[in-house]
């Protein structure tokens, strides 16, 4: 299960405080240094944990806190809201185009999940804002990349837009949104190529996309399995085509947390969107409170 080894530490850093009815500082050093740990062993940046641990410290060693009547139970409340805050506070939403299509472009490494996400957020769009997406299909490298999204298409019994593999994914996204216009779509999902990892070749390919596309939202899909990775994958995508969301999939895996944890603050972007498992109905919107939640059990 995700974070399971997280939320075990966590809780045995905390009910420490819980049960005492005086706390002292020393006690909040002591629990803060567990929860330190807690955090870098399930691979949260470095930089991230530090940070967080001494906002937690700042807030929880004065007066206030420590005077008060139950303070383990504030102290907790402030590790609560601070991890809340640190997956970026509120529930980000997907950004529509006033002026339909919307034009989503999905970007992300390959196997990252990227195409089954195209399929997922179609589907989410659909049943929750009432959109009518079309899918395109611009990734024209991967062999049966083209194929897998006409198949997620036709359980969806959705239109997804292909010109083959021997057209520029440039040109392609291009008719895909005439296409759209065309026949009253008035969202288009561009599935992206990927690659095993970063390269200048891609960056090039799918800012020239972007320029033509200029998209409202552009999602970043990362595996939250791959950890720190994911992190660095987030920051080199962001830096070369700022994007505007991170989907973060394969939170149904036994994840440790890093990725969630660390990717709003290193990128400065919110994860908008979760992906939980292999069906095309097994995504979610993200909720920090939730998800701190969650991860404290
Ligand atoms: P792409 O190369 O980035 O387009 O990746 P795909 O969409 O082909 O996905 C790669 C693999 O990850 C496939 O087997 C998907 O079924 C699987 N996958 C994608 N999202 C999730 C998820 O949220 N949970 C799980 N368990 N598997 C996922």
């Amino acid at each position: 299960m995700a974070f399971e080894g997280l939320t075990e530490r966590l809780q045995n850093a905390m009910t420490k405080l819980r049960r005492k009815g005086k706390v002292s500082e020393a006690d909040v050093r002591e629990m803060m240094r567990e929860v330190r740990l807690a955090l870098l062993e399930a691979d949260v940046n470095f930089k991230v944990v530090k940070e967080f641990v001494n906002k937690v410290s700042e807030r929880a060693i004065g007066t206030e806190v420590l005077d008060s009547l139950s303070p383990g139970q504030q102290i907790i409340k402030i590790v609560n809201d601070e991890l809340t805050e640190l997956m970026g506070g509120e529930t980000a939403t997907i950004n529509y185009s006033v002026k339909p299509p919307t034009v989503v472009m999905m970007v992300g490494l390959q196997g990252a999940g990227k195409t089954t996400t195209a399929g997922k957020i179609a589907n989410y769009v659909r049943k929750n804002d009432n959109k009518r997406p079309l899918l395109v299909a611009a990734d024209i490298y991967r062999p049966a990349a083209i194929q897998q999204l006409q198949t997620i298409g036709n359980q969806l019994d959705m239109p997804v837009f292909t010109l083959g593999d021997q057209v520029s994914p440039v040109e392609i996204a291009q008719k895909g949104i005439e296409e759209a216009v065309r026949t009253g779509r008035d969202l288009v999902l561009i599935d992206t190529a990927g690659r095993l990892h970063v390269d200048e070749n891609l960056m090039t390919e799918l800012s020239d996309i972007k320029k033509i596309a200029e998209p409202s939202e552009i999602f970043l899909v990362v595996d939250a399995m791959t950890g720190q990775d994911a992190v660095n994958v987030a920051k080199s995508f962001n830096e070369q085509l700022d994007v505007t969301g991170v989907v973060l999939t394969k939170l149904d895996g036994d994840t440790r947390g890093g990725a969630a944890l660390s990717i709003r603050s290193v990128t400065g972007k919110p994860i908008k969107f979760v992906g939980q498992g292999e069906k095309l109905d097994a995504l979610e919107p993200f909720h920090p409170d939730r998800m701190a939640n969650r991860i404290l059990g």
